[in-house]
């Protein structure tokens, strides 16, 4: 396997040159756009990798599927489809998502904004720390890293330049799909997305989505496979943001991919796999990240159709 990760590095790296890093935020814009790591946890527990597999970066999008498995563990499947629904939006995913129709949650998905949002908002807790405090605790279970913690120059970065983001909030609110001050509810998410994770971290998360709801090695159980079920379909349909569709086709697993460049990939039953490569497609996803995982699917066949 590290043969076979070596190789698809190597072939993909001239990719990272082709695309462009997040420069939405000045934090971001700082990544060095050669750096490409890749980190594949198997079921049996055993962990390979290549490259710059430890170097750390912010979990952006990456924390919308742990955002929404804590909304299902604290509200259940019925509520938090009632607020937040499943289907595609097709849409980038900061797109301001209302039309002469009027907004409801059936118009929102919780792998875009609007949806992660709202999301932050179901987490339960009596103020916003400490359900930012239960998010980062669920986030350090599922990545196996207890001691991860906020980037804060990257959170102070985001909440800085957040204008798209808190206008997307008080739409929400305006269309009374938002309860709580507006305000504590984007801290929220402005420093869920500024976690600091690595491939492994995120390995780790997908070996567990893969392996619904169970540890690997340990085999503990973080949270029933009916939400595993949830959250892996999701992935599928809309993980990759407006690319999900293509890459359903090239690589066929469930992923979700954040505009640091990271990449989270699920491969029911038998992998978890976490990629760093910061320089991204015109769609936000990570250029040789999608062509790394394009060519790991070819070669193990790990498409799930
Ligand atoms: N913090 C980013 C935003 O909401 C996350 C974007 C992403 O990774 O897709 O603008």
């Amino acid at each position: 396997m590290e043969e076979l990760l070596e190789r698809l590095l190597e072939e993909c790296r001239p990719f990272a040159a082709q695309g462009r890093v997040a420069d939405y935020i000045p934090e971001l814009a700082k990544a060095d756009p050669g750096a490409l790591g890749i980190y594949v946890i198997g079921s049996e527990g055993r962990h390979s990798w290549a490259g710059d597999c430890r170097q750390p970066f912010t979990i952006q999008s990456i924390i919308k599927p742990i955002l929404l498995l804590q909304a299902l563990l604290d509200n259940g499947v019925e509520e938090v489809q009632r607020r937040v629904g499943v289907e595609a939006t097709g849409k980038p995913f900061d797109a301001i998502n209302a039309s002469e129709q009027s907004l409801d949650g059936s118009h929102l998905n919780p792998m875009v904004n609007m949806g992660a949002i709202v999301m932050c908002s179901l987490i339960r807790g009596g103020s916003y720390e400490e359900r930012f405090q239960r998010l980062l605790e669920l986030t350090r279970q599922l990545t196996g890293e207890e001691t991860l913690e906020v980037n804060e120059a990257v959170y102070r970065s985001e909440k800085s330049h957040g204008s798209k983001n808190r206008a997307l909030a008080y739409l929400l609110k305006s269309y009374g799909l938002l309860e709580g001050d507006v305000e504590d509810v984007l801290n929220c998410y402005f420093r869920a997305c500024s976690i600091q994770v690595d491939c492994r971290a995120l390995a780790h998360v997908g070996a567990v989505l893969s392996n619904r709801g169970r540890m690997p090695v340990s085999n503990r159980r973080v949270f029933p496979s009916s939400l595993a079920r949830y959250v892996n379909a999701i992935l599928m349909t809309c993980g990759m943001y407006n690319g999900s569709g293509e890459f359903a086709i090239r690589v066929g697993v469930p992923a979700k991919s954040g505009v640091a460049g990271g990449i989270m990939a699920v491969v029911p039953t038998r992998m978890g796999v976490g990629i760093y490569a910061p320089s991204l497609d015109r769609k936000g996803n990570s250029l040789a990240g999608s062509r790394m995982l394009e060519r790991l699917s070819g070669e193990l066949y790990l498409s799930i159709f």
